[in-house]
């Protein structure tokens, strides 16, 4: 059985963790140290029952908490070449794993299927989750929707989907005309209605669980993503989760 929840979800920092059985995988750390030890325990966790780390690109906000936490713990890491060299860091002290953004592999009780994703990073990717039974989507960081996303995402069970900004809100923000270009073009971030119309694309007759993620402090409203995906999934609002900056979002469970 696969269970989710989430540390944190934002510009701030991300860490999302997925479990099966003894297995449990954090995916990006972007807190510090006793930050992360601290939302682990709200989570009911600690540092020891990790398995590893999970990294997805090398951006602060995913990257910036993982190799103190893996060396203090002796945590598996395992990345992308490129997000790995583009870390900059020595592998002094830590158990690093590279793998190919193409080829799944198994950790404990969980198949894990990394992709490629259009990001303004090295080498980014995201993932996909599965046990015998189950497929857990996860999806943030990604500045437009490819064949191949859509193909890794259709048919799962549970989907962490990024709604990182409202078009308006960003248009008329006060954040410099570079950096709006930066968030809205093609390796930036998901736009709300791009969000939702990617449910439209893909089969989401399984899905148990959908969470809105990595939504922008400043450009966004809880109340316009879930309005553009309950529209798209035809669902109440109230059935899609929002994961938050400070509490990420509780506990999830495939059944
Ligand atoms: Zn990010
Ligand atoms: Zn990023």
């Amino acid at each position: 059985m696969i269970r989710f929840a989430s540390l944190g979800s934002g510009s701030a920092g991300n860490a999302l963790l997925v479990e099966s059985g003894a297995t449990c995988l954090m995916i990006d750390c972007g807190f510090g140290l006793r930050e992360t030890v601290s939302r682990l325990q709200r989570a009911g966790r600690q540092p020891a029952d990790l398995t590893g780390i999970l990294v997805t690109h090398e951006h602060g906000d995913h990257l910036g908490g993982v190799f103190r936490l893996a060396r203090k713990y002796a945590l598996p890491v395992w990345m992308t070449h490129g997000t790995w060299s583009a870390s900059r860091e020595t592998d002094a002290g830590l158990d690093l794993r590279i793998i190919d953004s193409h080829r799944s592999l198994t950790v404990g009780e969980l198949e894990v299927l990394p992709f490629p994703v259009p990001h303004d990073a090295r080498e980014p990717v995201q993932y996909v989750f599965a046990d015998s039974r189950h497929r857990l989507g996860v999806l943030t960081d990604i500045g437009e929707i490819t064949p191949h996303v859509r193909a890794m995402l259709s048919g799962c069970d549970a989907l962490v989907l990024e709604c990182n900004h409202d078009a308006r809100m960003l248009a008329e923000s006060a954040y410099p005309a570079s950096l709006k270009r930066r968030i809205a073009g093609r390796y930036g971030h998901l736009e709300n209605s791009v969000a939702a119309a990617l449910l439209d694309q893909i089969d989401c007759s399984k899905l148990q669980h959908l969470v809105a993620a990595h939504l922008s402090e400043r450009n966004n409203l809880p109340t316009l993503a879930l309005a553009a995906l309950a529209r798209v999934l035809g669902c109440e609002e109230a059935w899609i989760g929002v994961a938050t900056p400070e509490c990420g979002f509780d506990w999830r469970e495939l059944q």
